[in-house]
């Protein structure tokens, strides 16, 4: 499937973790009732997707992701998973790379009834023989996270299915797997549980960056998941890729949404949707950086490029178009408050500057009338983007479809479904995907674009 993968963020850069090579899965082969489960299937996986198997009952989405997890035995193929062929190792190989790479989760749960529903838990270290006590420890702390501790003791027949589930997604984490696989899991739940088991695994893909494959035939959701797998009679028949930020990531974002987040920190992340408050103190170091890399590039001392931010400011909360007083400011001695610049890079700066200034008015323009229900916003807000970052990047697009391709692109980064890099993949993409820009006017138009919805965020 050569189409999708190369729409698959950065799949460029990054190994698959799970690499499906003409896989044929064939039931009581050469009888009368002989069964083609899957037929010369390939995919690839990339580490952190979170992917579906979608399909009518029967079409072979079980029998995918059971030999994924080196549970078929009827298979013909290869089966690649973190660089092991699964198809060929031997039953205790087999038996090893589940425990230690995959954690599963079933319809039915699958617990043991006559064991509480810790020492559930702990089942999948008693295989790896850790240590007791480590064990528990362990086992506990996940029933904490998942909201079932204090049904540690009980045995499983004494919960509610939801919380049945729960205790199935912490034995399936117990040993740390990179990737989780999850056959139906709400099948057997209320629409409410299901709900939160569903956001349950879309955290762990999001905060806990785990590989999910969740085989279901729920369509309701699909927009949870980066890629869907479509099948139909043993096949994958399409692939439909969700852009990055799936609807489970914004859930988790307006969960995340602490009110202790300061204005600042807030705006940067929501133009950086995705990251999570916890690692905002992480994120003031790469600005910092930014500053000390800024004064070396830009020769001025922290002091001037404070003054002209102010200056920025300024003109930013005005919203005055005052290319002159800029310029002059940029010009003037320090002595009389400016930052004495000769005056060709006075002007130089001054015209980058009251640009960049003007586009982000344009966009705010745009939103405002958006908000008011004046205008289809976004759309008109990524044309408007769309032609400023072609004549800022002196960049040409040649046909119509690579107008509407960039403007799609521009789209979902403006309604945070995709974020910086993931727009500058985008970007590069030959059609229909993306525009086929040149890779390094891609991510130059991407980072600059950055800048603009920060701009555009701040007013
Ligand atoms: P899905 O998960 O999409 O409902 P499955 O992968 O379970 O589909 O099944 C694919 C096909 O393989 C079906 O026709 C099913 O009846 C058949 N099948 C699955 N497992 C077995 C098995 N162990 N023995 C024989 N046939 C099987």
């Amino acid at each position: 499937m050569p189409e999708a993968e190369k729409t698959t963020p950065k799949a460029e850069d990054i190994k698959p973790i799970i690499e499906v090579n003409r896989l044929s899965v064939t039931y009581f082969m050469g009888r009368t009732n002989e069964v083609k489960a899957l037929q010369d299937v390939s995919l690839k996986i990339y580490p952190g997707e979170f992917i579906i198997f979608f399909g009518p009952s029967g079409c072979g989405k079980s029998t995918l992701l059971y030999s994924i997890a080196g549970l078929e035995t009827h298979t013909h193929g290869d089966i690649i998973v973190d660089g092991k062929n699964v198809a060929k190792m031997k039953k205790n190989e087999v038996a090893e790379f589940r425990q230690k790479k995959t954690g599963m989760i079933f319809q039915a749960f699958y617990l043991i009834n006559s064991l509480s529903v810790v020492k559930n838990v702990v089942l999948p270290q008693i295989a790896i023989q850790a240590e007791r006590i480590t064990r528990m420890a362990k086992a506990k702390k996940l029933l904490e996270h998942f909201g079932v501790s204090t049904q540690a003791d009980k045995l499983p027949s004494e919960l509610s299915g939801g919380q049945q589930q729960r205790v199935a997604i912490c034995r399936a984490l117990m040993n740390d797997p990179q990737i989780v696989l999850a056959d139906e899991p709400v099948g057997n739940l209320d629409s409410k549980s299901s709900r939160d088991v569903m956001e349950l695994i879309g955290e762990l893909n999001t905060d806990q960056h785990k590989t999910i494959i969740l085989v279901t035939h729920d369509p309701s959701h699909l927009n949870l998941a980066h890629r869907v797998f479509y099948m139909k009679d043993g096949k994958i028949v399409d692939i439909k890729v969700n852009n990055a930020i799936t609807a489970a990531a914004e859930q988790g974002w307006g969960a995340k949404e602490a009110p202790s987040v300061s204005k600042e920190l807030e705006l940067l992340i929501r133009t950086y949707s995705g990251i999570a408050p916890g690692q905002l103190g992480g994120l003031l170091i790469p600005f910092k950086a930014k500053q000390v890399v800024a004064e070396v590039l830009t020769g001025m001392s922290a002091e001037e490029l404070n003054k002209i931010e102010k200056q920025v400011q300024q003109m930013m909360l005005s919203s005055l178009e005052d290319k002159e007083r800029l310029v002059s400011f940029l010009d003037r001695p320090a002595s009389e408050g400016g930052i004495e610049l000769d005056k060709r890079t006075a002007l130089k700066l001054g015209e980058k500057i009251e640009r960049v200034l003007e586009e982000i008015r344009v966009l705010q323009k745009e939103e405002k009338e958006q908000k008011e229900g004046k205008v289809r916003g976004v759309d008109k807000q990524a044309s408007e983007a769309r032609s400023y970052l072609l004549e800022t990047f002196n960049a040409d697009l040649h046909d119509q479809k690579q107008v509407q391709a960039m403007d799609k692109a521009l789209v979902q980064r403006l309604t945070n479904k995709i974020d910086k890099d993931q727009l500058s993949f985008l970007l590069h993409q030959p059609l229909p995907a993306g525009p086929d820009l040149d890779r390094r006017i891609a991510r130059k138009m991407a980072k600059h674009f950055e800048l603009l919805m920060l701009g555009k965020f701040s007013g």
